[in-house]
């Protein structure tokens, strides 16, 4: 009798390593099961979540207001841009109001004083040197009234005058009173812009990269793949583009064969004016 019940009490070290087992057992079990469901997030998360942005880009396009060349076809690219409109042209309110309706920033794109160039590429009211700081404000104010929708500004050509500081000076000093920003296409390496627009408190941001110095589709393909690492890399950059002569359809085209890869990328496009906010 003694004997039978001996066989039946479990000895309490072995119980131990029973209840040792068991738990291991279990956790074991636990962790597999929620190692299969993190697997199933993940992949979920791989194919159906939105990309996660690294970086903004801003696409100028310069030159509107001006020739026909890629106008209408560059409008219809489906990201947005930022169209730079030169004022006081025909075509000038027109192609505002319709980058304005296809949901594109508008902008003003001032001519200014180039070291070299024919001065008739600036038009009638170019700022140049000869001018006096009111009459630059003047031009400026003007600009800001013929150019509908505009909520910035930035330099069609000027590799001379955007090295001043007085001529700068009068030009911010307007974009201050009507809360624009501005652009600086860096057409000189001596450019004050930015120091005047941070004197002023003006937003300002410089060009990264010209899209299409050279009229050639793969060229302009490279350069809007270098755009993308910039912005990966920076956080943020700013490409400016031509409709035009010296850009137009193969622009367009480039740009359009592109917008996949670069959101690939990490990368979203946006207008210049959201490169502002952090
Ligand atoms: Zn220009």
């Amino acid at each position: 009798m003694n004997k039978k019940i001996k066989i039946l009490i479990i000895p309490k070290k072995i119980l131990l390593y029973l209840i040792i087992g068991f738990s291991l057992i279990l956790v074991l079990v636990l962790f597999n099961r929620y190692r299969a469901n993190m697997m199933v997030w993940k992949h979920r998360e791989n194919n159906n979540a939105p990309i996660k942005e690294y970086g903004n880009v801003a696409i100028i396009i310069d030159d509107f207001g001006n020739v026909e060349g890629g106008t209408l076809e560059m409008l219809d690219l489906k990201i947005p841009l930022t169209c730079a409109i030169m004022p006081f042209l025909k075509k000038t309110e027109e192609h505002a109001i319709l980058a304005n309706s296809k949901g594109h920033e508008v902008i003003i794109h001032m001519p200014m004083e180039p070291h070299k160039g024919d001065p008739k590429w600036l038009g009638e009211k170019g700022i140049t040197s000869k001018l006096s700081t009111e009459e630059i404000k003047a031009i400026t104010r003007e600009a800001i009234a013929d150019v509908p929708h505009a909520v910035g500004l930035n330099n069609h050509m000027g590799s001379k005058a955007t090295e001043d500081p007085r001529i700068m000076g009068a030009i911010i000093s307007v974009l201050k009173e009507n809360n624009m920003y501005i652009i600086d296409s860096k057409t000189s390496i001596k450019s004050v812009i930015k120091e005047v627009a941070n004197e002023y408190g003006v937003p300002v941001i410089e060009r990264s990269i010209f899209l299409d110095n050279e009229k050639n589709i793969s060229e302009i393909k490279r350069q809007l793949n270098e755009l993308g690492k910039i912005a990966i890399q920076k956080k943020k950059a700013v490409a400016i583009g031509h409709v035009g002569p010296e850009g137009g359809l193969v622009t367009v085209k480039a740009i359009n064969e592109m917008i996949q890869q670069i959101e690939g990328m990490g990368v979203k496009f946006v207008k210049a004016s959201e490169l502002f906010i952090n």
